[in-house]
């Protein structure tokens, strides 16, 4: 079983096994595909 990551903002998901892996990626999203959104976290 994994944990998935969604974004509230596009149609991305994220698979992962574990709530810092899925965070990551997320931010990691967050910060490539939607800067400003990012910047205000
Ligand atoms: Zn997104």
């Amino acid at each position: 079983m994994g944990i998935t990551g969604a974004c509230e903002r596009c149609d991305w998901r994220y698979l992962g096994s574990g709530y810092p892996e899925v965070t990551k990626a997320y931010q990691d999203h967050l910060r490539e595909e939607h800067p400003d959104t990012w910047l205000r976290r």
